[in-house]
């Protein structure tokens, strides 16, 4: 591996049809299973550090004998080595091996996506073809990645794939921080330029009250049965059918989530500043809010898939504390009083905002105040400074609250 370059690295697993007589194949992942086990009984013996040289002087020119190649021994050797060490750490017995697999490193095999079809080097010279039983779409994302290992398995009579990607991760340069405020009724996303003006605001509403609805259900079954609804059969039941529906809405609005916000902050080029929710205590009005209805797991699922999607898409999102951030004057710094629904108000400098918006605008600031400190190439200039805020907040009710009367669809 050259550098210390992260990488992502995901793993495709298909099933894979033999072309033609797949005996060989079958042989070799007999045979790697015996001198498996074989290296991994001779290694269970040894109580001593094993360092991948000794590895090799121990086993290499065993195992050549045996038929494999170079780099097929070499993977028995790592593979065995690292099965004694994990039963080793967790108390457990000397491994046996009873399925026929085999790690096969990138010497020993060729893959073509565009054909989809894997050649397999197998012992004594013999090779085996298969080929790929997938979706294009699925084989497409992994164009341009490198792989590097693959696992090749015999289950049930089919024999199974799994191919490891990886990529470099360059991170984009950003040129626009989005921030995304998570709230009961509705999640908030505003992006800003560096310089703090506001180019895009978009607000979705949240599943939240069907949730609730569905854990209201719960909650009056169980104290109706209190003691026996975990023995009554139908009782159970319909909690369980409760319990799915609010699994499957809040995955669902989370996915959708991820992949809308991901995109949108790729077209933006933006980082994506999102809550940290494991200091929202300190966020008090909001964090009660928070706690009293639905605790945070939702909340968390839907930066889990916003944090994954950005991440596959080279983008960064990092987390910052919120104290304070829905109530605190984005302009002046005092603390904001009710002016009507979920509208605040600045009784020092007269500033008028949506709660949520207000939110979206501290985060960006917060994000903005603590990268120009430390020096975050890209940001640290025309940050706004203290007595100025990012443009269409300018105390104008009208303003910050023009773009965000529709809900977006989602
Ligand atoms: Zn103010």
């Amino acid at each position: 591996m050259r550098g210390e370059e992260p990488v992502v690295i995901e793993a495709l697993k298909v099933r894979a049809l033999p072309e033609g007589s797949y005996d060989h194949l079958l042989e070799f992942l007999r045979l790697y299973r015996v001198a498996l086990q074989m290296v991994v009984d001779r290694v269970w013996s040894i109580s001593g550090k094993l360092s991948k040289k000794k590895l090799h002087k121990l086993f290499y020119n065993n195992l050549v004998s045996m038929g494999f190649r170079a780099h097929h021994a070499k993977e028995v050797y790592v593979y065995a080595k690292s099965l004694v060490d994990s039963a080793r750490s967790n108390g457990g017995r000397k491994p046996v091996l009873r399925k026929l697999s085999a790690r096969i490193d990138k010497y020993d095999y060729r893959l073509d996506l565009g054909s989809m079809t894997l050649t397999l080097k197998l012992h004594n010279g013999y090779e085996a073809r298969l080929r790929l039983v997938t979706s294009r779409e699925r084989v497409e994302k992994f164009r341009g990645w490198g792989n590097y290992e693959l696992v090749v398995k015999y289950e049930d009579g089919e024999f199974w794939v799994s191919i490891y990607f990886k990529r470099a991760i360059k991170s984009l340069k950003p040129r626009t921080v989005m921030s995304i405020d998570l709230n009961f009724d509705n999640i908030t996303i505003a992006i800003f330029t560096l310089d703090g003006r506001l180019v895009k605001l978009k607000r979705f509403k949240t599943p939240h009250r069907k949730i609730l609805t569905h854990k209201i259900w719960i909650e009056r079954i169980q104290k109706r049965y209190p003691r026996s609804w975990r023995f009554i059969k139908g009782v159970r039941k319909a909690i369980e059918r409760h319990g799915e529906r609010i699994k499957n809405i809040s995955w669902d609005y989370s996915h959708r989530v991820g992949d809308l916000v991901a995109e949108l902050a790729l077209k933006y080029y933006s980082v994506i500043v999102l809550e940290d929710l494991d200091e929202l205590r300190e966020n008090n009005k909001k964090g009660r809010e928070f706690n009293k209805k639905l605790g945070l797991w939702f909340y968390r699922r839907i930066q889990f898939c916003v944090e994954y999607e950005a991440r596959e898409r080279n983008l960064e999102a990092i987390k910052i504390n919120p104290k304070a951030t829905s109530s605190k004057c984005p302009r002046c710094g005092r603390k904001l009083a009710e002016y009507g629904y979920k509208v605040l108000r600045c009784r020092k400098c007269g500033f008028i905002g949506d709660r949520d918006v207000i939110a979206t605008i501290n985060l960006y600031k917060k994000y903005v105040s603590r990268y120009s400190r430390c020096g975050v190439p890209g940001v640290a200039l025309n940050t706004p400074k203290p007595d100025e805020n990012p443009s269409g907040m300018q105390g104008n009710r009208d303003e910050a609250m023009k773009h965000i009367k529709l809900y977006e669809p989602i």
